[in-house]
């Protein structure tokens, strides 16, 4: 699970924005001003059952997490939660 979901800085953050462009997700922000300091980006290779590799970014660790528990959620209130 990536923590930026519970961060206070999650709709203005440049990592969290590139790992969305990763994911191919839609944006919380298209022009985020927030530098992290130290994000660890965790990237894992996974096969899915159609013989294929996907790729998950996560940030697991970073310096200016701030928490906000359910920030995400309430950004886009009727969407999943990414994991
Ligand atoms: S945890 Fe770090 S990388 Fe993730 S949204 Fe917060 S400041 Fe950005």
């Amino acid at each position: 699970m990536c923590i930026c979901v519970n961060c206070r800085w999650v709709d203005r953050c440049k990592a969290y924005h590139t790992v969305e462009k990763q994911h191919g997700v839609k944006h919380l922000t298209l022009k985020p001003d927030f530098e992290p300091k130290e994000p660890k980006i965790h990237i894992s290779l996974i096969d899915n059952n159609q013989r294929e590799t996907e790729v998950e970014w996560d940030v697991q660790a970073c310096k200016s997490f701030s928490l906000d528990n359910g920030r995400w959620i309430r950004l886009r209130p009727n969407e999943k939660v990414p994991s």
